[in-house]
């Protein structure tokens, strides 16, 4: 029986990555200085003691470099990595499928680890402390608990909702690391660096136009870097000046300050259908007709940290700051209450 049981679990398959982009080591990843020296650290600290790496969380907005992050973990502590997500795990004898797999050492990538399930996450507390794994197999008179033990493995997890994780999970990580949003220069690096990689021509002024809508985030920056690419081969002489850059997101709708066609939908409504707010995001998602997951993960925070919108306990509400955006006038008592 248990041998059926591990046939038919698979290693989950490997995400697609970005390859070509993705900074190989720590020396090529911009940005997130505090991050990075820790990391730097744990993974020299590991080596000197010829130990294997703690488990580590990774959390902050999509696009931050989490995945590119476990990565150069797995590279510079010479391992392998494995990489699965959270959806992906659905029964006890996935998660043995992928644990069973590692070697002593290895790096365990789970992407979004805020969507394991509840049980599952129960098999993880001993493996991630003991590396030992007591699953249940069959159901009823048959079932029966078996224990393996596991090699001594590292667990990188990477979170868009550090929120939503249990707080025994979250103990059981050795460190816990936030990225941020990254500054106008380190975009600036980041989109110089890719266009190298990539062979395009870009002005000084032309990566500081990109860099300056793009979030604060690499995957957005890298993203806008081929629109405007493409854009200036067809329409320019294939460099990118800051005037080019600047056509070739107009005409995506991408704003001076990163503002897209959904962030300028949901500020809209929240000032036009909700009168300012407060609004719950559920009514706010059906508005726009967006998912509230993605509303909450994407849009939401950086609209936030722009000053654009406010969270309240009652609900979202829009600031002065969103109204000029969109060209409304604040009305008067709200303006004062808001400031
Ligand atoms: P996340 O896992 O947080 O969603 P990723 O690691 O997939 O983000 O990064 C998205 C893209 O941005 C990748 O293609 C990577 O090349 C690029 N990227 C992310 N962070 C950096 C960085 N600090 N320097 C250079 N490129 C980066």
């Amino acid at each position: 029986m248990a041998e059926n049981f591990y046939q038919e679990t698979t290693a989950a398959p490997e995400t697609t990555f970005d390859l070509s982009l993705r900074p190989p080591g720590f020396g090529e990843f911009h940005g997130q200085e505090k991050v990075k020296e820790r990391l730097m650290l744990m993974v020299e600290a590991a080596r000197q003691r010829d130990d294997v790496l703690e488990h580590i969380l990774l959390s902050g907005p999509p696009g931050l470099g989490k995945t590119t992050l476990a990565n150069i973990i797995a590279t510079a502590a010479d391992s392998n990595i494995h990489t699965t997500s959270g959806p992906q795990i659905e029964k006890a004898g996935d998660l043995a499928g992928v644990l069973t797999n590692l070697q002593k050492g290895d790096v365990l990538f789970i992407d979004e680890i805020h969507r394991l399930h509840p049980a599952i996450e129960e098999y993880l507390y001993p493996a991630m402390e003991d590396y030992r794994l007591d699953i249940i197999i069959d159901s009823g008179p048959s079932a029966r608990s078996i224990q393996l033990n596991l090699p001594k493995f590292t667990l990188v997890g990477a979170t868009t909702r550090a929120g939503m994780l249990t707080s025994p999970l979250r103990s059981r990580f050795g460190l816990v690391n936030r990225l941020d949003y990254y500054s106008l220069q380190e975009l600036c690096s980041i989109i110089l660096r890719s266009a190298g990689l990539l062979e395009i021509k870009i002005a000084e002024e032309g990566a500081r136009e990109v860099a300056s809508r793009s979030r604060g985030t690499p995957r957005v920056a890298n993203n806008l870097l081929r629109w405007v690419r493409d854009y200036a081969q067809v329409r320019g002489d294939g460099t990118i000046d800051a005037a080019t850059a600047c056509k070739a997101l107009a005409m995506i709708e991408i704003d001076q300050d990163g503002l897209d066609e959904m962030d300028m939908r949901i500020l809209e409504a929240v000032i036009h259908k909700f009168n300012g707010g407060p609004v719950g995001l559920s009514s706010l998602a059906v508005a726009v007709g967006e998912d509230a997951s993605s509303l909450e993960e994407v849009n939401e925070p950086f609209l936030i940290m722009q000053g654009f919108l406010k969270r309240t306990p009652r609900g979202r509400v829009a600031m002065p700051s969103a109204y000029q955006k969109i060209g409304a006038t604040p009305p008067r008592d709200a303006q004062e209450e808001l400031l």
